[in-house]
């Protein structure tokens, strides 16, 4: 591959000495050269300081340190809406303010479940109790002590059902038309469904639309259970006992408290007419309950494709078997308490947002633990840099979210609340949630700041082999390899990791898709089977998830190097020739699908022109700020600019079905959940085969890209005026 060329050579890459100053064009970095690299974004005189600054940051992460942290996070289950989770807030604000931020907590009130009563019987043709409680394992120490609350699935409706239950596999749209086909009904029936495919919450309304009168969940082994490998305790996949608790709230379309108004100046729902809550109970079992569940179904076998890795043969049902689920929740307004710290910076106008979560379903040990001591140790050695004499150009804040496993109620609330606040200032939002699972890096972004993290991961050591983060990576993708053509300045043009589009399912949500605020999402990923059950704690993280906790410190170290590029950049680095490309290529996929609806090729024809000006823009604003070569005298205005394109993105209606969502470009799938919906607006339009809806959406995104290539024009006026350039135009 073509690094080794550079390391037998010993020299700093060429790149850098033919490109622009400020590295948009190629944003190369070199592993041991001698030259400060080219770093996207600054200008040359600025290399040596970001460079030192880098390397004395990534010094600071230790292993040792992020146990302890992690071991304390997870000594006792702090479930949102309990003094558990309050206290959690309490330690970390304390930390925070030891490293030399000015922490707080601020706190909220929202419409919040906890269970009182999850119950599921078969009562005939024989009596068996299901729904049985996760035991504590033999050899898990640490979750042997607690009192757990019972699992459940948060924002169920209370109810009582005695009925008989129709297997749905997945509980899909495509599932229920197999059901449909073959003249099985789920109308006032349980419904059960297997995890996995699309979000929990999709499944309830699925389930509900079908009239279906409860849902049962379950985790089957082949899913994350034994099918894949040895289960916990003696490895990391799920017991038959495991549950995967969690939370059914249709986040799809809207996330956050379900009372709150979706107009800010609105007044609140009542849960009667709240769009977001479910109205049919549910509740989450282990393998081994669904086992003697399906065991007692009768009709058909089920369809290729439905059989599980349980060892019986699976029946779609219903049969003779009845059951009875009950399912009682205790709902209130219920505090939750965000923790905010901040580091001023020179310019407490531009934020850098790095957050995770703190709230857990029990333990916590992967989820969010491993994500919040990254969080803790980045900040530690921010707070170590700030203690030798550094003050950050921008303002970083921190922000660790109560109640997100419920909905994403701590930073929705917390962004809705400063939203006008959080569009001036906020200049990207970096996220992480189930930090570390094994040694797997994995990331998601906008499509502008891609490359930006591919580059950060080149600075950073991968713990297992001594390599990059982003070589590992790359190898492992099978994405750069000897064979790969060299392009002229150095940097292999071909395959690169892939880096994946923002979906829903963690905190980013509600600052990508309600406000515009540019984001990304890492993580170091492996085999995890304990998702959402007692099973995810300490021990699981300290025999499986991560024994040396060497990534919980290369966590830190990318969280790190990311909040300091973004802090001291001197244009901010994004690339929108990339988030042109993709918009571009979905507009393809629509333009095709478009063809078999009569009229509405001729309604997306404005789009095209629109995703083309928008392409012609990011093209003019990249070789703009490639030539920007000299100091940037309009660096702020040019900044504002670059961040307002994500801005530019929203809708200030929403989406046709759910306003809350703005962005035009990037939603959560309404049928998936948690997967990216690329241009959702239009793509539901035409799966609603509805012209008055797809003339409304086409209208809505071209004027959003309109909108977005203004605010590039007015970057690269800035940018040529800044470099002389702008004469004769
Ligand atoms: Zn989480």
């Amino acid at each position: 591959m073509p690094m080794k060329l550079y390391r037998k050579a010993g020299l700093a890459r060429i790149g850098i000495l033919v490109c622009g100053a400020l590295g948009f064009v190629c944003a190369s970095v070199s592993v041991n050269a001698q030259l400060p690299a080219q770093i996207r974004g600054f200008i040359a005189s600025q290399l040596a300081t970001e460079t030192e600054l880098e390397q004395n940051f990534e010094k600071v992460p230790d292993a040792t340190v992020a146990e302890a942290d992690l071991r304390h996070l997870t000594s006792e289950p702090h479930v949102a809406g309990t003094e558990a989770s309050h206290r959690v807030a309490e330690w970390l604000r304390d930390q925070f303010r030891s490293y030399g931020f000015d922490a707080d907590i601020v706190t909220y009130s929202a419409y919040l479940p906890l269970p009182r009563v999850t119950q599921l019987e078969m009562i005939s043709p024989e009596k068996v109790a299901l729904a049985n409680p996760e035991p504590a394992l033999d050899g898990d120490k640490q979750s042997n002590d607690a009192h757990l609350l019972p699992a459940a699935n948060d924002y169920s409706a209370s109810g009582d059902v005695t009925a008989p239950i129709v297997y749905a596999n997945y509980g899909t749209p495509d599932d229920y038309r197999t059901l449909d086909s073959s003249g099985i009904s789920v109308k006032g029936k349980l419904v059960l469904a297997r995890y996995g495919r699309n979000y929990r919450g999709v499944k309830a309304k699925l389930a509900e639309e079908h009239g279906a009168a409860g849902l049962i969940l379950y985790s089957d082994p082949e899913d994350d259970g034994f099918t894949n490998g040895t289960i916990f305790p003696d490895g990391p996949w799920r017991p038959l006992e495991g549950i995967q608790r969690g939370s059914i709230l249709y986040t799809q379309i809207r996330p956050g408290d379900p009372l709150a108004p979706v107009d800010p100046a609105g007044k609140r729902f009542t849960p009667a007419e709240a769009p977001s809550l479910p109205h049919i109970p549910s509740i989450p079992i282990s393998a081994r309950d669904a086992q003697t569940i399906l065991s007692h179904l009768g009709h058909d076998r089920v369809p290729l494709g439905w059989q599980g890795g349980l060892e019986i043969s699976y029946h779609v049902g219903p049969g003779n078997a009845k059951f009875h689920l009950k399912v009682s929740m205790d709902y209130a307004q219920r505090p939750v308490y965000d923790v905010i710290a901040k580091l001023r910076g020179t310019n407490d106008d531009q934020w850098v947002l790095i957050g995770n979560h703190h709230d857990a379903w029990v333990y916590g040990g992967a989820d969010p633990g491993s994500g919040t001591s990254a969080v803790l140790e980045m900040a530690r050695g921010l707070g170590e840099l700030a203690h030798s004499g550094w003050t950050p150009r921008r303002t970083i804040v921190i922000c660790e979210w109560d109640a997100e496993e419920p909905g994403l109620i701590g930073s929705t609330d917390w962004v809705e609340a400063n939203r006008t606040e959080v569009q001036a200032k906020a200049v990207a939002y970096i996220n992480t949630d189930v930090g570390v699972t094994g040694p797997n890096f994995s990331g998601s972004a906008v499509p502008s700041l891609k490359q930006f993290l591919r580059d950060v991961t080149k600075e950073v050591p991968d713990p297992q082999t001594g390599k990059s983060v982003y070589e590992a990576w790359a190898d492992r993708e099978g994405a750069e390899n000897d064979s790969l053509p060299v392009s002229l300045n150095g940097v292999a043009q071909a395959r690169r990791p892939a880096v994946s589009p923002l979906g829903a399912g963690s905190d980013f949500s509600p600052f990508l898709d309600y406000a515009g605020i540019p984001s990304i999402d890492v993580s170091f990923t492996g085999d995890y089977g304990v998702y959402h059950s007692r099973y995810d704690d300490f021990y699981w993280m300290q025999h499986f998830g991560d024994p040396d906790f060497s990534y919980e410190a290369a966590l830190a170290r990318v969280l790190g190097v990311i909040a300091l590029r973004f802090d001291e950049a001197d244009v901010l680095p994004f690339d929108y020739s990339t988030y042109a490309s993709e918009i571009a290529r979905a507009n393809d996929t629509i333009t095709s699908r478009a063809a078999s609806l009569p009229g509405a090729s001729a309604i997306l024809k404005p789009l095209a022109d629109a995703v083309a000006a928008f392409s012609e823009a990011a093209t003019r604003a990249d070789d703009a700020l490639a030539s920007l070569s000299s100091d940037a005298t309009n660096g702020p205005a040019i900044n504002r600019d670059l961040v307002n394109v994500e801005q530019a993105l929203l809708a200030p209606q929403g989406l046709s079905q759910r306003p809350w969502y703005k962005h035009t470009v990037f939603a959560p799938g309404s049928k998936t959940g948690y997967a990216a919906e690329i241009l959702p607006g239009v793509t539901e339009a035409l799966q609603h085969r509805d012209l008055a809806e797809l003339q409304r959406e086409s209208d809505s995104l071209s004027a959003a890209l309109r909108r977005a290539a203004a605010c590039l024009d007015d970057a690269t006026a800035l940018a040529r005026a800044a470099s002389g350039l702008d004469q004769g135009h």
